[in-house]
Formats: C-alpha cells, sequence, structure tokens
C-alpha cells in the first residue's frame, strides 16, 4: 500500500541518534537546545520550546496564556482533535468557526461575524488557534486584526506547516501570534518520532512553557521564591507536567532540520505534478495563495460527487483496493461523540460538513517515487471520471 504520508530517514539521521545513545546525555542535555535553537532560527523567532508532541505543546500554550474555567477556546472543525482539546485539558470550553469553503481555513469573516454575537453575549473567546490546514497559511493578518479588536490571544497550530511562509514571512516569526506550535509525528513535515515545539516571540511565555514543561519546577538560582540556596535545591512554583523531549528525539529532529529545504521541495514537486495531471478531472485541487509557501503535509482533493455520481466511500475504497492508501483529513471535530455529548450537532458548521463529505487525501511525502506517483495518477484518471 502507497501510504499517503511517510517519513524520510538516512544514515544521517541514524548516525545522529547513534551518537547521542553514545554520549552522557539521554534526556535534557545539549542536543535539546541545538534543536530548539535550529526550528527558531529557521522560523525567525528567538525562543523555543520542544515537547514531547504537538499536543503536548497545545496544552501548554494554553496554559501560558492563562487559560482555565470560565474561558473559551475557538478553532477551526477541520483539524486533529488535539487543536480543540487542549482548551478541555485546562478546564476551558471550546468552540469552533466554520472554514471557508475555498481555503479551508477557519474563516476570517465566519470569525468576524461569530465575534460581534459573542461580544453581544459577553462570551468572547481567550484564545483562538489558527490551524494551517494542509500546510496552507491561514489569512493571520486578518485573524490578528479581529484579535487586536476584540481582545483574544492566537495560537498557529502549525502541525503542517514546519518551512512554510505566509507572505514573506517564516511561519512562526510572531508577527501574528503569542504562540506557534509545530509537530514532528512521522507524517509531518519532519520527524522525531514523537514530538512537538512551541516557539514564541515572549520571554515571558518561554518561561513559563519551559517551567510547565517540566513539572513546574525551576532550579534557576534568580528565580527561586524561598531564598533558599544549595546545588541540590529545586521548586515547583506551578503545577506543570512530563512533556520534555529527549536528546535521542532532538539529535533526530537536528538532522531532518538540515534536510527540510529538500523535503520540501520534494513535496512541492509533486503537488506540481498532481496540480496539472489531475486538472481535467471531476475534482477541486487543494488551495494555495500563490502569495504564500505551503509546506504541503497534504495534498487533499475535494470530489464533485454530482459529476461524479457516487459518494466518497466507493472513491475511497477504489483507491485502497487498488493498493493507494488515500485518507480523509479530517472528520470535523465537532461532529466526534465526545463532542456531541457537549451540544454540538450536525448542521453546525455547514462548510466543514460538507467539505468533509468530498474529501480525499492523495499520497504526497518527499520518497514518493515517480512510478508510485504516476501510477497513483493514473489511477485517480480511471476512478474519478
Ligand atoms: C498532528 C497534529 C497535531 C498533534 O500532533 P502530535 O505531535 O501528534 O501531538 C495537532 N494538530 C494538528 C493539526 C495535527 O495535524
Amino acid at each position: 500500500m502507497i501510504p499517503y504520508g511517510h517519513q524520510h530517514i538516512d544514515e544521517r539521521d541514524i548516525a545522529a541518534v547513534t551518537a547521542v545513545l553514545r554520549s552522557d546525555w539521554l534526556t535534557q542535555g545539549p542536543t535539546i537546545e541545538r534543536f530548539e535553537e535550529a526550528v527558531a532560527s529557521r522560523c525567525g523567532a528567538p525562543h523555543a520550546v520542544a515537547t514531547s508532541s504537538a499536543t503536548a505543546a497545545l496544552h501548554l500554550s494554553c496554559r501560558a496564556l492563562d487559560l482555565g474555567p470560565g474561558d473559551i477556546l475557538w478553532t477551526s472543525p477541520i483539524t486533529f482533535v488535539a487543536s480543540a482539546n487542549c482548551a478541555l485539558y485546562c478546564g476551558a470550553q471550546v468552540d469552533f468557526v466554520d472554514i471557508d469553503p475555498v481555503t479551508l481555513s477557519l474563516s476570517p469573516a465566519a470569525l468576524e461575524e461569530k465575534l460581534k454575537k459573542a461580544k453581544i453575549a459577553g462570551r468572547l473567546p481567550k484564545i483562538v488557534v489558527a490551524v494551517h490546514f494542509a500546510g496552507e497559511p491561514c489569512d493571520m493578518a486578518a485573524i490578528s486584526a479581529l484579535g487586536q479588536a476584540y481582545g483574544f490571544r492566537i495560537v498557529e497550530d502549525a502541525s503542517h506547516a514546519l518551512g512554510a511562509r505566509y507572505g514573506q514571512e517564516a511561519v512562526g516569526a510572531g508577527t501574528y501570534a503569542d504562540i506557534t506550535v509545530f509537530s514532528f509525528h512521522p507524517v509531518k513535515i519532519v520527524t522525531t518520532g514523537e514530538g512537538g515545539m512551541a516557539v514564541t516571540r515572549s520571554s515571558a511565555l518561554r518561561e513559563k512553557l519551559a517551567l510547565l514543561r517540566s513539572h513546574g519546577i525551576t532550579r534557576d538560582p534568580a528565580r527561586l521564591q524561598s531564598g533558599e540556596t544549595g546545588a541540590w535545591y529545586y521548586e515547583q512554583q506551578d503545577l506543570g507536567y512530563n512533556y520534555r523531549m529527549c536528546d535521542l528525539q532532538a539529535a533526530l529532529g537536528c538532522s531532518q532540520m538540515d534536510k527540510l529545504d529538500g523535503f520540501l521541495a520534494a513535496r512541492h514537486r509533486i503537488a506540481s505534478i498532481y496540480d496539472r495531471r489531475l486538472s481535467d478531472l471531476a475534482v477541486t485541487l487543494p488551495y494555495r495563495n500563490p502569495g504564500n509557501l505551503s509546506a504541503l503535509h497534504l495534498y487533499p482533493i475535494r470530489l464533485q460527487l454530482a459529476e461524479l455520481e457516487r459518494d466518497r466511500k466507493s472513491v475511497f475504497e477504489a483507491f485502497r483496493a487498488r493498493g493507494i492508501g488515500v485518507n480523509v483529513h479530517y472528520i470535523p471535530v465537532h461532529l466526534q461523540p465526545y463532542f456531541r455529548k457537549m451540544g454540538f450537532a450536525p448542521g453546525d458548521f455547514p462548510n466543514a460538513e460538507r467539505y468533509y463529505q468530498e474529501a480525499l487525501s492523495l499520497p504526497i511525502f518527499p520518497d514518493l517515487s515517480d512510478g508510485d506517483l504516476d501510477y497513483v495518477v493514473g489511477t485517480a484518471a480511471d476512478i474519478i471520471r
């Protein structure tokens, strides 16, 4: 089966991890800082905090921005559940803003509408999580202007968007968001096995993220509250977690970062072949803003079901039957049983629900061979007529 996404691991990655195994540090050693520095400098942001996953980084971001009971976080329904769950971990509520049917990201127009109503009702969100769906940056200038007007903070879920550019600026630079989160799960742009990172311009947020990542404990003499001294002495100052990344993972991350530009170029090459060779089929190809650079984590096509006279399930199964591991990104989060128990229901976010009926992610990853790519395109032409 040709998967929809797959990591690329080479001998240099293996050597980098092995070198850490032979060193004194398996966790919380110098390689973590090297990896944080590599990602931060790539983004043009001064601070980065590596974590055990993007889910952990999203949770820490909400905590660092003081999200708690009585607060609300808004995000897009077309995302992985973690973009919403981070609010629930903090005892806050979650709500969604429908997607733009063209860009497939949270719609700034729908956001503004919902903010107007929420302001009257006294239920404004504290945080909006903007998800760069498929690696294409959302309209951050518009979302950030609304953040100024309505007083919410912004977390970018850039799990799909490492290496992407919004206009001329790297995603993560922090002009439009308080914190940007990346994922290093194997299907994402670069991998550490499991892993994530929170990137920020704010040194105060960096301190909070780092404190909460490691149990809320500090050993920094400048930060101790009690005045007690001694090399053994540490203080727990908040309720944190063990959300640390280990040095084995960070070594893989450093080695993967060296290949980031090559990974992006390979994804763009595949996408441009799909763009060209699928353009005659009964599908809508994924949106890309020519002013941005997408990281192209996914290549989600939309089936024109009325023309095809079949449903997405039958198209999906036809691809799978021919050994192509197409996938669906995503089941709208508000339709998950856990969220329905909170009162969400079909019809709440019609653009997201319509997109879900039509969505199909084709394989895209750096090691997809020309032969396999050709096979996917040919099979698509057979199935989607
Ligand atoms: C993968 C992903 C996450 C979670 O990442 P983990 O590193 O697996 O925790 C969160 N949000 C989005 C949009 C993702 O795609």
